[in-house]
Parts: C-alpha cells; sequence; structure tokens
C-alpha cells in the first residue's frame, strides 16, 4: 500500500467514526447531569459544581458576557497590527522552543495564505507539538501584533484556533466561521471550553422549555420563545448584528433581561400584596402630646426634606399595616434625627424602638447621641454591642425584654436569640447595605409585625430604587443641613506627602483635626501602607508634637470607644485609621481626610470616608494619595471623586463602573442575582417587565396564569428571588 493511499484509508475511516458518533447522540434535557457533555469528567465537574452548575440547565444558564466576529476573514497580507482577525492558513512549519533553565516551552507554528506569512506564539504549549502537520489547513483568530524585535513580522500570541478537515468545512465549529461567544472563565474552565459543552449540550438537547412568559407577552415585545431565546443567545445566527450582541441588545438578550426582570417584579408584587394584608400597629401621630414630644427633642431647625421625610414616615406609623420605608439621604443629609423622631413617635405610642448599625463605633456614637437628643424627653436608652461585660449585658438584656429599655441601640448583638423586647414597634436599620437581607429580617421578628425603617447613604436614583427595591416605599432626604462648606478633594503623589503633612499641620494649628486612612491594619505581602506601622511612623517622626491615635477593626472594643471619644473630645487630633470609619462617624471639627492607596478603595468607600469631613462650618480638604498611573477603573474613580461631591452622581458611577451585582452587594447578600439584566443599561426593560408583573399580581381574573407561573418557577423561584427585597 503506498502512502497516499494508506492517508486516504485513514481519511476515510475517520469519517465513518465521526459519523457512528453522531448517530450515537445524547438526548440531552435541562435536567441532565453535566457529566454526560462529550469531554466534561467529574474533576471539571466538581468545579462547575461549586458555582452550582450541575445540570445542563445550568450551563445554558450561563451565558457570555461578549462576542467576535469570526466570520469574515482577514487575508494575512491585510492583517493590521493591534486588531483582532480571523485568518484562513495552512501550516508551514513548526517546532518547540526551550529555554534554559525555565521548566516551560513555547510552541511556534508558521502558517500561510496566498498573500503572505504569520508567525503563532503559544505559551506553555509543549502539548501542541506534533499536533500540526505541514498543509494541515486551519482557521486562527486572535490579536494580532508585531515581534518588537522583528517590525516587519505579523504574529499572534495564543490565538484561537479550529483545524480543518480535507474539504475545508468549519460549519460545526464553535470557534471560528461564527459569531464566538465568549464566556467568563470558571477556574481552570476556559470559555473556549465552556464553549464547547455548551455546544455540545445545544447539539444534543431534545427536552422541553418551558417558557413562563405569556404568549401575548411575547407577541406585545416580538420576543422570541425562552428556547430559541437560550440557543442564540449562546450561538448566534450569522447574520446577527454583532455591535447589538455587545450591547445586549439582540431580540434573544432583550427577551432574556425582560424575563429576569419580570421574575424579579414578580416576587417584589407578590411579597408587597402579602405585606399589605398583615396586620400592623396603628400609632397615634396627631395626638398634641405626640406632637410635642417629637418637637421637644429636636436639637436644630429641621431642613425641608427632613420634615417632608419625617411627614412621610408619620403617616405610614399612623396605618393599620406594617411601614416598610427605604430612607435615602446622601452622607450627612440628618438621617438620624429623622429616625430619632420617628422613635419619639413609637415610645410616645408605648412601644420600643430597636436602631441596628454596622459598626460598634456607629451603635455606641447613636447611643450617645440619642441619650443627648432624648434628654429632655427622659426617654430611656439602652446599648447592646457585643464587647460588653457579660454582668452589664444581663442587666442590658433584662431591661429591654421588660420593657424598662424604650430606645434599643447595637451591632449584630441585637438580632442575638438572647435579645427579647417586651414591645417592639418600630425597627431602624442604620446603613442598610451593610447588611443581609436575613440579618434585617431577624431583627422584625422580634416584634409582632413592627414598623421598618432601612436608612441608606447609598443613593440610587429614585426611578432605579422604585424598581428594585420596590417593595419598600421609598423617602428620600435631597437636601444638606445648612452651614455645610463643600469639601475640596484632590489627588496627590506620594512624592508630595510632605507638602501634605505640613498642610495637616497647619489645620491642626488653627484648631482642626484630621483623619488620615490606610487600605490595611498590618502589612502584609500586598506592599501596602499599613495603619499600625504608619501609626507608629507619622507619630513619631512627622508629627511628633501632635497628639496623634490609632484605630482599626482589630482593636478591643473598649479601646475602640476611648479612642473615639478622645478624638470626639477633640484630645486626639490626628486620628490614624481603616476603613472603620467609614460609615456614619460624625466629628464636626474633623476638617482633613487623607487616604494612602485611594486607588486601592471602591468609589462608593471613598465617598463615605470622605463624608466624615466636611461636616461642620470649616472649609475641608480631602486628600487622596495614589500614582499618577493607575487602572484604568481606579483612574476613573479618583477623577468622578475630584469632580464631585453629589452622592447621587457617583452612586451612578458606580453603578457603571461595577455593574449592579457588586454594586448591590449581591454576592454576599443574596439580594440581587441577575444573570443578564442590568438595571442602569436595561432600565427601559425593567420598566416594561415592572408593569407586567405588577398588572399579572393585581389582575384577580389572571389568578390562574400566576398560579401556573408560581408552580413552574417552583423552588428556584424561591431560592433566587426569597430575598429579593429589604427590610
Ligand atoms: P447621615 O445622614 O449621614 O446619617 P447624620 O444624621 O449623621 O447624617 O447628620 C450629619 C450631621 O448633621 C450631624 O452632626 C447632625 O447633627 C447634623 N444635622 C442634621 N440635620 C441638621 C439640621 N437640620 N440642621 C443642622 N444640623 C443638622
Ligand atoms: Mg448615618
Amino acid at each position: 500500500m503506498d502512502a497516499r493511499h494508506e492517508a486516504s484509508l485513514r481519511k476515510l475511516l475517520q469519517k465513518l467514526a465521526c459519523r457512528a458518533s453522531l448517530n450515537r447522540r445524547m438526548e440531552l434535557t435541562l435536567e441532565s447531569a453535566v457529566t454526560q457533555v462529550k469531554g466534561l469528567g467529574p474533576t471539571r465537574a466538581a468545579v462547575l459544581a461549586e458555582r452550582g452548575i450541575t445540570t445542563i440547565g445550568h450551563l445554558l444558564s450561563y451565558l457570555p458576557f461578549r462576542y467576535e466576529d469570526r466570520i469574515h476573514f482577514t487575508r494575512i497580507a491585510e492583517l493590521v497590527p493591534g486588531q483582532p482577525a480571523t485568518v484562513e492558513a495552512r501550516v508551514e512549519s513548526s517546532s518547540l522552543v526551550r529555554f534554559a533553565g525555565r521548566r516551560h516551552a513555547m510552541f511556534h507554528l508558521r502558517v500561510k495564505d496566498s498573500t503572505g506569512q504569520l508567525h503563532l506564539k503559544f505559551f506553555h504549549s509543549a502539548y501542541l507539538n506534533g499536533k500540526f502537520k505541514a498543509g494541515q489547513a486551519l482557521v486562527l483568530h486572535g490579536k494580532v501584533t508585531v515581534d518588537p524585535n522583528r517590525p516587519m513580522r505579523m504574529e499572534m500570541i495564543n490565538p484561537e484556533y479550529e483545524l480543518l478537515d480535507a474539504t475545508g468545512d468549519a460549519s460545526d465549529s464553535t470557534e471560528v466561521g461564527r459569531i464566538v461567544p465568549v464566556y467568563e472563565a470558571i477556574g481552570e474552565i476556559s470559555s473556549r471550553m465552556l464553549r464547547r459543552y455548551i455546544f455540545f449540550a445545544i447539539q444534543n438537547f431534545r427536552g422541553e422549555i418551558i417558557d413562563p412568559l405569556a404568549a401575548d407577552i411575547l407577541q406585545r415585545y416580538g420576543f422570541p420563545s425562552r428556547r430559541d431565546a437560550i440557543f442564540s443567545v449562546h450561538f448566534p445566527e450569522s447574520d446577527a448584528d454583532v455591535a447589538a450582541l455587545n450591547e445586549f441588545r439582540s431580540p434573544a438578550q432583550a427577551r432574556m433581561i425582560f424575563e429576569e426582570f419580570f421574575l424579579y417584579q414578580l416576587g417584589i408584587a407578590l411579597r408587597r400584596q402579602s405585606e399589605q394584608r398583615r396586620a400592623g400597629i396603628p400609632m397615634r401621630v396627631r395626638e398634641e402630646k405626640v406632637r410635642e414630644a417629637v418637637k421637644k427633642i429636636l436639637p436644630f431647625k429641621p431642613t425641608a426634606a427632613q420634615k417632608r421625610v419625617l411627614a412621610e414616615i408619620a403617616a405610614d406609623l399612623e396605618r393599620a399595616t406594617p411601614m416598610s420605608r427605604l430612607l435615602e439621604g446622601d452622607v450627612g443629609s440628618g438621617k438620624t434625627i429623622v429616625a430619632l423622631e420617628a422613635a419619639a413617635i413609637a415610645i410616645e405610642n408605648g412601644y420600643q424602638t430597636a436602631l441596628m448599625a454596622p459598626t460598634e463605633i456607629l451603635a455606641v456614637q447613636h447611643y450617645l447621641s440619642a441619650r443627648r437628643v432624648f434628654a429632655p424627653a427622659r426617654y430611656s436608652v439602652e446599648l447592646l454591642v457585643s464587647g460588653m461585660k457579660p454582668s452589664e449585658k444581663a442587666e442590658a438584656l433584662e431591661r429591654v425584654a421588660s420593657g424598662a429599655a424604650q430606645f434599643v441601640t447595637g451591632t449584630h448583638a441585637l438580632i442575638e436569640e438572647a435579645v427579647q423586647f417586651a414591645k417592639l414597634g418600630l425597627v431602624i436599620i442604620d446603613e442598610q447595605h451593610r447588611f443581609g437581607v436575613l440579618q434585617r429580617k431577624r431583627l422584625a421578628e422580634k416584634g409582632a409585625a413592627p414598623h421598618t425603617l432601612v436608612m441608606t447613604a447609598t443613593p440610587i436614583p429614585r426611578t432605579l430604587a422604585l424598581t428594585l427595591y420596590g417593595d419598600l416605599d421609598l423617602s428620600v432626604i435631597d437636601e444638606m443641613p445648612p452651614g455645610r462648606t463643600p469639601v475640596e478633594t484632590q489627588w496627590s503623589e506620594e512624592k508630595s506627602l510632605t507638602g501634605v503633612w505640613e498642610f495637616v499641620r497647619r489645620e491642626i494649628a488653627s484648631g482642626r483635626q484630621a483623619y488620615i486612612i490606610y487600605p490595611v491594619v498590618e502589612e502584609s505581602k500586598q506592599e501596602l501602607k499599613a495603619a499600625t506601622a504608619e501609626y507608629e511612623r507619622l507619630a513619631k517622626n512627622v508629627f511628633p508634637r501632635l497628639r496623634v491615635g490609632l484605630l482599626h477593626g482589630r482593636m478591643r472594643s473598649e479601646e475602640k470607644d476611648e479612642i473615639m471619644e478622645e478624638f470626639r473630645a477633640g484630645k486626639i487630633q490626628i486620628l490614624v485609621a481603616t476603613t472603620v470609619v467609614e460609615v456614619g462617624v460624625d466629628v464636626r471639627n474633623a476638617t482633613v481626610m487623607v487616604i494612602e492607596h485611594a486607588d486601592r478603595f471602591g468609589l462608593a468607600q471613598l465617598h463615605q470616608l470622605r463624608g466624615r469631613i466636611g461636616r461642620g462650618a470649616h472649609k475641608s480638604h480631602c486628600i487622596l494619595v495614589a500614582p499618577q498611573k493607575v487602572t484604568e477603573e481606579a483612574r476613573a474613580r479618583l477623577e468622578t471623586l475630584v469632580a464631585t461631591a453629589d452622592g447621587f452622581k457617583i452612586a451612578e458611577e458606580d453603578l457603571k463602573l461595577r455593574g449592579p451585582g457588586e454594586f448591590f452587594g449581591t454576592r454576599q447578600h443574596g439580594d440581587v442575582a441577575f444573570q443578564i439584566a442590568h438595571p442602569l443599561r436595561d432600565h427601559k426593560l425593567l420598566d416594561l417587565a415592572r408593569g407586567e408583573a405588577f398588572a399579572l399580581v393585581e389582575n384577580a381574573a389572571r389568578a390562574a396564569e400566576l398560579e401556573k407561573l408560581k408552580q413552574f418557577l417552583g423552588s428556584e423561584w424561591q431560592n433566587k428571588f426569597r430575598l429579593a427585597s429589604v427590610g
């Protein structure tokens, strides 16, 4: 047998084997295990399982975040450095290059088409050696670069490739000749592997995909069925608009986004409906005695916004259904006093109020200001934090249980089992974004349907808040108390620190105080300056004549209290701290904040930190210390902060930079877990979906439709949306 004959026979055999495997196709359904997918073994299945992906249904719900056009081929002579391109070529030669002393090898491949030659380099890819035969046809996709040592030589580093069979047919390819989906890698499982698995799953899918959207909704918005949408979100038709896909505007994507919002809003609508059927505690608000009490405790003239918001809260407290209200107001807008006024109403009605704060420092601060504010009314104020002495704590618990304590503030310690209230009528959560939904709920469960007020300094645009936290009523304080001077913010480099310290000295000489913030408590491998070490250095070498204090989360509670108290009293002039001061801390005389490694903090976090200054009549300054050369995102954060102090603008920017998942603290708290939907980008679909969901729930005539939907969604729906609301 001559060599040519042998080769063609082998090819024939290969084809036959291929046919046979086609005939042995899997019959996959949504419930099939992922291990049914060709090439997906137990090790990788375990990696996927960690992400909750165990079935084909889960796998198909893992959606691409980007698409690449690999339909339009470019000839080698027409390649442009810096641009991605798809090339059809033949193998010329290959070689494996090992570098002395290095473990990994680089695989070189030289290919050509009728117009030129292209060099490919694959790092860590010894296994490719011998895989490519001269003359073999293949399609490549990657970014074109120029070899720095040989400027005339075009190359691609680690391109995607697909070997073509003798006929040059790539129709079954997942890599090229189509619009290719790009997935976020899961551990060691690359986008490319996921693409193959999902392609296999779709090719072999024989199951049913029920559509939760009613036919008339599909028709109204021109949406494809769920099945069609899922398939084409993964592998779009070759004539699809790639730009639209990358902006998540394709009909299939719009449908998936709408569906997510719709189901989410359905959860909210149902929850709201059942909430409104519960019996709450109607309180007397208009009575002279109550009005007098509320007026008596006011330490200053409230702003118009504070008045309006209190009126909204008071109207809720009067009602026979429990209040669930979100109070939104930028850092320093004066939410606390509103909360205390609401508490006064509850207390005058004979009920206890609980105020939960995310940190001990903040709880203590609330305790102190409640004592001050409530002094004229003689309400008894209690503090519950975990750092208390057991004997003290036992006594406090006793007063809470007997009802002697009328206003109770504290940290998570409030939701411990041992805490029992005699008559809890109002629950207030400060800085709600710091709590999980369950923690918030647990506090409310310590009373019989108490009114709930959650407060946040993360101002989200009103429409967005309404649609996302749609089962909460919303009050917004959109006005700052008078007498504030805006904070001036600048971005400085490390080399100007001497000047910065000089500035701090001057401010302190004129009677002010300063914060200096570090990202970590102790030195670590990250090479970040740490609060403890910098505190020593600053106190000894930089500010030897000033009183410098240190505050961080790892200190004991009493120590923290002491330091905070001394700072409040002006005994400590410079407070070196970590982000423990991020929320709520209110010391008006502090006018300078220096934040080192400012590029390492999130935007919202920086805004919160900066909110600690600019609280009094004196001009305040925030100095962000970071190198000029930072990542693009860090630059965007710092520039936003320098440009504006408007919390709403900052929140919107933050939402854009981080995406809604992180923004709303999804991962930690399970609040909003969208796969593909993005509330800001897709707000129009959000509005439509909300309208449809509420219309369905409110229309008694459509009860059967709703019931069917609930059944279809079953436990999955429960899991996904049980935690969908705040409070
Ligand atoms: P936040 O909304 O960030 O919780 P706070 O409630 O801590 O803000 O209020 C910030 C500061 O403004 C506090 O020192 C508070 O006493 C003061 N403040 C609040 N409302 C007024 C007002 N109407 N007039 C003057 N000062 C006010
Ligand atoms: Mg506050």
